[in-house]
């Protein structure tokens, strides 16, 4: 792929950088604006208009004001906008590729994964749009008839994390626009090249002004909270971490919203004695350094029955040995830079903590020397259960190895956490494999393998990660509510 200086420079000029309201790229009402850089060389890459309250009014005027039609347009013309929408990703994946790799910072060919990724949940809500069946049947008494529908929600608030600036998006504006929804889009502030760039192809693929409103901000609760205490919005939709959530929570019973959260995660990765371990140090691998470990499903926790510790970690160790640190543009890089400095920090912070705590260091250790935001891969043994490593989301390239003597002691470490997203095992005994799926709290378990999001799928999590289900069937059940329409029995009379 070309990475010339020009070609970037052509890129990021044709980006758009204002906000999308009612149908038209505007300006703040304020005025103001922000800088987006550069995470590998702390470069400014461009500066993006930044909404404040007088913008999110109007952006809920034009989603109020275009949700009945496009409420009541036919599924099939919403599905073609979809799939139209997929195929413009596709014929733009290279650009939209480059600018993730620009803002966020996760190598080429690691963004080039998401856009196939986060493309693919406006192929399947396309597919799911046409599909949304309701019912018609009698209650068992033969006193009436059932007429069950599906309508849409009404306009959502969707707000997004930089770690996935595509496909945290996609998977909320495909089902969204799938049901009917019209909806006000807040991309992060790290990150909103992405999702401008999305909105000119979802606008080319033929949405209607108002449907899709876009708002990028550095100042966010400017923004959600005159939304969220406005009675005309149905739903807030958010990915970002459990204390953000828990705030936006708390807004949301003012109006009873439907309520999607995707939170934080402590993923563990359990690695049983019978594991074919060459298939566990890959899975270890991909689960942990996937996005520079920046990623809600990471694992965070490495748990390894002790008979078998010392081999896994020494196949581990080679393998992130060999991992190479560099720009996300460089051929070849396997680490980018973390998302920023603060970043950097709290990682380290939790290294030394542990390391305070009696953890060795087989690997990395610490912040590689910038400019950029670089932290080496780091390989962490004989860690303390009480080191903040093994209760905080990390957030970084860092494996925290423990072990444990029996199936009881791994379910009970796995569950000792107040998260409950992704998790992970690695057993040649498929009974034991689902067995572990009954007995430890995660709404997402990968057996065998390292990376398991599927825009087909049910993504989501239980306890403090979060509510409701992103993919899937179910992921367009949360952009619908139901009605019932109890009809007299044409046999009563
Ligand atoms: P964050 O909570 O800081 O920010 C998420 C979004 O919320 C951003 O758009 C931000 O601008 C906005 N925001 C922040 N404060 C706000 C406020 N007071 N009012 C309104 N909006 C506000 O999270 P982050 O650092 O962007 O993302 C990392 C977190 O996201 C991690 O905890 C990660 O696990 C989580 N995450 C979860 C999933 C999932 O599917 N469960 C996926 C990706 C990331």
């Amino acid at each position: 792929m070309d990475v010339s200086p020009q070609r970037l420079d052509a890129l990021l000029t044709e980006t758009p950088t204002g906000l999308f309201l009612d149908g038209q790229w505007r300006q703040a009402s304020s005025g103001a604006r922000f800088a987006v850089k550069n995470p590998a060389t702390e470069e400014t890459l461009a500066s993006v208009a930044s909404a404040g309250a007088a913008d999110a009014r109007a952006a809920m005027d034009a989603a109020a004001s275009a949700q009945d039609s496009w409420g009541r347009t036919p599924s099939r013309r919403r599905a073609e906008i979809l799939r139209r929408g997929f195929d413009l990703v596709q014929d733009h994946a290279e650009q939209l590729a480059l600018l993730m790799t620009l803002e966020m910072g996760k190598p080429l060919v690691q963004s080039q994964g998401e856009v196939v990724y986060g493309g693919e949940f406006l192929r399947w809500f396309s597919e799911e749009a046409v599909r949304d069946h309701g019912r018609y049947s009698d209650t068992p008494e033969g006193t009436l008839r059932m007429l069950v529908t599906r309508k849409p929600v009404g306009p959502c608030l969707l707000i997004t994390p930089w770690n996935f600036p595509l496909a945290m998006a996609t998977r909320k504006v495909a089902p969204a626009l799938a049901a009917g929804c019209t909806m006000i889009l807040k991309p992060a502030a790290l990150t909103p090249l992405t999702m401008l760039y999305l909105t000119a192809l979802l606008v080319e693929a033929g949405l209607p002004a108002g449907v899709l409103n876009v708002l990028p901000t550095d100042t966010p609760a400017a923004v959600s909270e005159p939304l969220l205490a406005d009675p005309r919005l149905r739903k807030i939709s958010f990915t970002g971490s459990t204390a953000v959530g828990k705030h936006l929570m708390r807004q949301a019973t003012e109006n009873v919203l439907r309520t999607s959260m995707e939170l934080g995660g402590n993923g563990p990765l359990i690695v049983f004695e019978d594991a074919d371990l060459d298939k566990a140090v890959a899975g270890a691998l991909a689960a942990k350094m996937r996005n520079m470990g920046e990623a809600c499903t990471a694992a965070n926790r490495i748990l390894v029955h002790e008979s078998v510790a010392e081999e896994f970690t020494a196949k581990l160790a080679q393998r992130m040995s060999a991992l190479k640190v560099g720009s996300g543009l460089e051929e070849g890089v396997d680490v980018g830079p973390l998302i920023d400095a603060k970043a950097c920090a709290s990682v380290a912070e939790l290294v030394e903590d542990a390391v305070h705590r009696g953890a060795e260091v087989v690997l990395g250790g610490g912040v590689v020397e910038g400019p950029g935001h670089f932290f080496a891969p780091t390989l962490l043994r004989n860690v303390s259960p009480d080191s903040r490593v093994v209760k905080e989301e990390i957030f970084g390239p860092v494996a925290p190895v423990l072990t444990f003597g029996s199936e009881d002691e791994a379910v009970a470490m796995a569950n000792a956490t107040e998260y409950g997203l992704a998790s992970y095992v690695f057993t040649e005994n498929i009974s034991r494999g689902l067995r572990i799926g009954d007995r430890i709290d995660f709404g997402l378990l990968g057996l065998n393998v390292g990376v398991i999001s599927n825009a087909a799928a049910p993504f989501g999590g239980v306890k403090q990660s979060g509510l409701g289900r992103e993919g899937g069937a179910e992921g367009l059940a949360e952009y619908t509510s139901t009605q019932y329409i109890g009809i007299e029995s044409p046999w009563s009379g």
